[in-house]
């Protein structure tokens, strides 16, 4: 029977190493028709917390997991005692100073990881260890080895960082008599700079790339990519399509380095799989305590703004900066866009103001036919227009397609904003008019 588990102390978030070593329980489990047991290894009592728990639980199904039974050690403090008194009965345990000692036998450990291969530990663990502590709680890999061993998981599936407690869990397993698991150790997770993931090079939680508008199916699926690979230069993969070919044994052996530009092309491609009607309820449920788009805002105008930036996002947060003049007037214009200013070409624009206010049908294919007949009509170049344009609409010097935007905001925000540009040429007003 194929059993696996994903054991996390709830005392912090989960974090994207965590998140990857739940999906390849998960995925195991599922491929394997076993088992998936999450062990919630709330042991310390300080430290853990409710909040930390929820959020792991809800993350885990947020990333598209399930799981078949839940255990908390926190409840099972007896039966670590109790096993901790056969070892004192045994001799392999000692009472000292209101703490239980595990005297380990300094046995050869030895195990054929299913990643990582042979693995021999000639660093022996120290001469004994607490195994329950002064207060009655057990230590983490006393708590660890019974557990691994009375729920009779049949594979342990777990980050490189615990590699050396497993040969000290073994030995425990060895003095209780109970059969040794098996072992798979993935590799860590580092960050673009080299060096563990840490917070100072963005975020580490699932939790803040939810909050930034990362999707949950482009998070698993770029966690799945950073140490196993569906052949054939695949890249974007579901859970369900990777449960059928997932194999813990093709899990490479060297660790990945986080890359932000990565996930960022892999979310934007989910956000672009979306239907439209898709796409539009993911954001409204994103912004709905985000307090972006103004009350008053026309359902249909948001619907079309929303629209407009659908195949342009790499994550839901980018709205906020992009698609802000789409809500608001009071931007000024992009740092970047001084030497688009710099060309003073307020006679020019004012003819294009001038033409589009007379359009009727005011739609893309219109404005692009009267602001190409304006370019040539002034010797310009299309684009030495497209430029200044867009800047006047949005403040920035890129954005979505010019005409489209137009027919977005519509024939009195474009014609005011081409105003505004000129005011600022002419007579030196700001960008806000
Ligand atoms: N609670 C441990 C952790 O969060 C579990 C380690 C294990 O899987 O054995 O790192």
């Amino acid at each position: 029977m194929v059993k696996v588990r994903f054991a996390p102390s709830p005392t912090g978030y989960l974090h994207i190493g965590g998140a990857r070593t739940c999906l390849f329980n998960w995925l195991y489990a599922r491929h394997t028709g076993g088992k998936f047991i999450l062990r919630i290894e709330d042991t310390d009592i300080a430290r853990s917390k409710k909040e930390y728990l929820d959020e792991i639980l809800e993350s885990i199904k947020w990333l598209g997991m399930d799981f078949d039974e839940i255990y908390y050690q926190s409840k099972r403090f007896d039966l670590y005692r109790e096993y901790a008194q056969k070892l004192i009965d045994a001799g392999r345990a000692y009472k000292k100073d209101d703490a239980i000692f595990f005297k380990y036998d300094f046995a050869n450990v030895e195990i054929d990881d299913l990643i990582r291969g042979k693995i021999v530990f000639n660093e022996l663990p120290k001469e004994e260890e607490v195994i329950i502590k002064k207060d009655g709680t057990p230590t983490y890999n006393f708590s660890c080895c019974i557990d691994d061993a009375l729920m009779e998981m049949s594979l342990v599936i777990r980050g490189e960082d615990h590699i050396s407690n497993t040969p000290k869990q073994i030995l425990m397993y060895k003095a209780l008599g109970f059969k040794i698991p098996q072992y798979a150790h993935v590799p860590l997770i580092m960050s673009e700079e080299g060096g563990r993931m840490s917070k100072r090079y963005g975020a580490t939680s699932i939790r803040e790339y939810k909050q930034e508008g990362y999707l949950a199916q482009a998070i698993a699926n770029y966690l799945l990519l950073l140490s196993w690979s569906p052949g054939g230069n695949r890249e974007i993969i579901t859970l369900n399509e990777a449960k059928d070919i997932f194999e813990i044994k093709k899990v490479n052996k060297t660790a990945a380095a986080f890359s932000m530009d990565k996930l960022n092309w892999i979310n934007g491609e989910y956000i672009k799989k979306k239907s439209p009607d898709e796409y539009i309820a993911l954001i409204e449920e994103y912004l709905k305590d985000k307090d972006f788009v103004p009350e008053s805002t026309d359902k249909d105008y948001l619907r079309k703004v929303l629209l407009l930036f659908k195949d342009r996002l790499s994550k839901l947060s980018d709205l906020f900066v992009r698609a802000r003049f789409c809500f608001y007037d009071d931007y000024t214009y992009d740092e970047d866009t001084k030497e688009i200013l710099d060309r003073n070409l307020s006679k020019e624009i004012k003819v294009l103001a001038d033409k589009l206010s007379g359009i009727t049908n005011f739609n893309k294919e219109e404005t692009e036919k009267e602001f190409r007949e304006v370019a040539a009509s002034l010797g310009l170049k299309p684009k030495d227009l497209v430029h200044p344009t867009r800047v006047a609409l949005s403040g920035k010097k890129v954005g979505p397609g010019l005409f489209e935007s137009m027919e977005v905001l519509g024939k009195e925000k474009v014609v005011s904003r081409l105003n505004r540009l000129i005011d600022y040429w002419d007579k030196g007003t700001d960008a806000n008019g």
